[in-house]
């Protein structure tokens, strides 16, 4: 049987909140890792089988993975491989920042089924860097960049651009320099969520508006690079692209584990709590349903959200999956946000830029 599934693990420990993030993470709580693990075990044995579910792609997303020991590493390995079939995975990424990256962890992961890394890099500029609160400063991303580069792994770099001071030869100078060992870029444009400590200084139409040169200056950079934009966010070379992501844009089946994480299955949406403590009571008392978010997608509501993943796309919507109400929000915006062919409508570099208000007048259908 082919592998459909895919699964997600939320590691919830960074080292410290960096000055923008609105993810679910802890700091200073390392001390909870094997509780976590043990929690998360229990989650996992929910969807053990005795035909264990193949897994199509695993992704390990946080917070922090790296900030995992080897041998907590191990058990999270452990895990996996007891509750799921990765007889015909193809693809598995880990997330990792560059301060607490290690050539042990790198072996590591090369000797145990992943094929990708996920660094954070976010900037090679160190002014740019200590504004957002990061760790690392330029030389330790490099050297963190060239470690994955010289190893068996697919190196993925994330960037954010419209951080406060920054210019575009900042900019491009990061872009320049991350391609020499990347094999994939993602491009965030630096949005703040009012929880987050650079919400007090700065607001974010401000930032959406300086935002767009930058993006433009992705989008005309990178493919010359043969970076090819697969997706609103992301840029990668032939066949780099993330499988992981892809499952996500096309409604396919994803279990999600730990907390705050959401899995995708039977169209319905089902999210863990935000809290590590709960998270660990939930899993000691055998997640009690009523304790867990569900959230079930009428036929049109998917409808929806799948046109709208995937014009977030390079490959657009099939003409023949258009629905007919979308259809009409397309004909009535400019033509030069689309590319139209027989088979299908995808947006245009200009497009991409404006993805938001598209967007906007797609969601209220
Ligand atoms: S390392 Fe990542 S998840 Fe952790 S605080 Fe910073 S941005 Fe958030």
């Amino acid at each position: 049987m082919a592998a459909k599934t895919s699964l997600y693990i939320h590691v919830p420990f960074c080292e410290r909140k960096c000055f923008y993030c609105s993810f679910y993470s802890v700091s200073g709580r390392e001390d909870y890792i094997d509780s976590w693990l043990e929690a998360l075990e229990l989650e996992a044995a929910r969807y053990h089988c005795e035909n264990k579910i193949p897994l199509k792609t695993l992704y390990v997303g946080g917070g922090t993975p790296s900030v995992l020991n080897i041998s907590q590493w191990q058990k999270l390995i452990n895990i996996i491989t007891k509750n799921f079939n990765l007889d015909n995975l193809q693809e598995a990424t880990t997330e990792a920042n560059p301060n607490s990256l290690t050539p042990e962890l790198v072996s590591f992961l090369e000797s145990n089924f992943f094929t990708r890394l996920s660094l954070g890099v976010q900037s090679l500029n160190d002014s740019e860097l200590k504004t957002l609160g990061r760790l690392h400063d330029s030389k330790l991303a490099i050297k963190a960049m060239e470690l994955v580069r010289d190893s068996n792994l697919t190196l993925s770099c994330d960037l954010i651009f419209a951080i406060p001071g920054q210019t575009l030869r900042t900019w491009a100078a990061s872009i320049k320099k991350v391609i020499e060992s990347a094999e994939h870029v993602s491009t965030y444009q630096l949005t703040l969520e009012p929880e987050t400590l650079l919400a007090r200084d700065y607001d974010n139409q401000a930032l959406n508006e300086a935002g767009y040169k930058f993006y433009r200056y992705a989008q005309y950079y990178l493919p010359r690079k043969n970076f090819i934009q697969y997706e609103i966010s992301n840029f990668a070379l032939e066949h780099k692209e993330c499988l992981h992501n892809i499952a996500y844009w096309t409604h396919d089946e994803v279990i999600a584990l730990g907390p705050s994480a959401v899995s995708y299955i039977n169209h319905e949406r089902i999210k863990n709590p935000s809290s590590l403590d709960e998270y660990i009571y939930l899993a000691k008392n055998n997640f009690p349903d009523e304790l867990l978010t569900r959230e079930r997608l009428t036929p049109h509501e998917r409808a929806i959200e799948l046109a709208i993943l995937k014009l977030r796309t390079k490959w657009g919507i099939k003409r023949v999956d258009l629905l007919p109400e979308v259809e009409q929000v397309i004909s009535r915006l400019p033509e030069d946000l689309f590319i139209f062919t027989p088979e299908r409508v995808a947006l245009s570099k200009r497009g991409m830029r404006l993805g938001n208000s598209i967007w906007s007048e797609i969601i209220d259908l």
